[in-house]
């Protein structure tokens, strides 16, 4: 008995992998029409200063797969990344990025930039900071509107080669973030030698901040470490008031998260942006 439920066990174990590996497969195809026929849209979730002024938008991608339809970034990314599929599809990202960006410049603060999300194999590139100016070039983006996010394991590899890149990138004019600040369970004294302005707090401390001390003593030491280096502090995933105000309290400088906005089409960012816009304008009509 005890042979025949070690052999269910194992066949139910080959099948799932099995599975998984067909779907990769499956996947990494589609990839490859997705890109040829732009089954791609990009999402814009706004990120707001404590003042709740607009200080930028992330862009995230979509893919709207014909037959499967929504599939996550979370998911095909990392497909992607092992197939090298991810520098053309970055590519598209950061032109469609750049072009939506421009469309809104003229309605926004100077100080606003679009955030595009790097993958390790696009930093690592030599030819990455030349095909970045390319593309400044080629869609007329200026360099100091734009923010690129960073994982902390993209700077954890070749330390060296990857601060001289951040150097390059800051004599340009473009901003760096580092996205999911705290999950890399690295020293947090590499941080001063990093040329970077902001650091994201993961979502995963956000989360319970209400709820549990710890969390927030580690949102806390983040905060302290972050501003003694002169950096920007984002909070990312921030879902309720209570999260918000404790955030505040915690001297977060910049916020992220559905509380505030949804990632949402480019349209339907045309309008939030009017309509807040329009309520900005009526509160200091009503204060005059
Ligand atoms: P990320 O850069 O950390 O992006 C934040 C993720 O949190 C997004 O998930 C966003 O939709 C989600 N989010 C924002 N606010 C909230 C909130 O209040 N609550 C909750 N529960 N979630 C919130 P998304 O869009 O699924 O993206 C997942 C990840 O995929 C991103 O994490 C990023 O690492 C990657 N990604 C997305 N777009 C790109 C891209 O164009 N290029 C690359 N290389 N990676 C991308
Ligand atoms: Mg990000
Ligand atoms: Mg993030
Ligand atoms: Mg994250």
């Amino acid at each position: 008995k005890a042979k025949q439920q070690g052999r269910n066990a194992l066949q139910t174990f080959t099948q799932d992998i099995n599975q998984k590996l067909t779907q990769r497969v499956t996947l990494r195809n589609d990839l490859q029409e997705a890109i040829l026929n732009e089954q791609f849209e990009l999402h814009y979730q706004p990120l707001l200063t404590i003042t709740g002024a607009v200080q930028g938008f992330e862009a995230l991608v979509r893919w709207n797969h014909p037959i499967k339809g929504a599939i996550s970034p979370a998911l095909f990314i990392p497909i992607a990344e092992e197939t090298g599929q991810i520098i053309a599809l970055s590519q598209w990202v950061i032109e469609r990025a750049a072009r939506d960006f421009l469309t809104l410049q003229p309605q926004l603060s100077s100080h606003c930039r679009i955030s595009v999300n790097l993958s390790p194999m696009q930093f690592h590139r030599p030819s990455f900071l030349s095909s970045l100016s390319t593309t400044l070039e080629a869609t007329g983006l200026s360099a100091t509107s734009l923010e690129l996010e960073l994982t902390e394991g993209i700077l954890m590899n070749d330390t060296d080669a990857a601060i001289d890149t951040l150097h390059a990138l800051r004599a340009m004019g473009i901003s760096v973030a580092i996205d999911d600040f705290g999950t890399g369970f690295s020293s947090l004294s590499y941080l001063r030698h990093l040329p970077v302005d902001k650091v994201k707090i993961d979502r995963s401390f956000i989360n319970n901040i209400a709820n549990n001390s710890k969390d927030a003593a580690i949102v806390q030491g983040i905060v302290a470490l972050a501003h003694h280096l002169e950096l920007t502090v984002v909070a990312e995933g921030v879902e309720t008031t209570q999260q918000h105000q404790q955030l505040v309290e915690l001297q977060c400088d910049v916020f992220q998260g559905f509380l505030f906005a949804r990632p949402m089409p480019f349209k339907a960012l045309c309008e939030w942006l009017t309509e807040k816009q329009g309520s900005i304008k009526a509160t200091s009509a009503a204060r005059q």
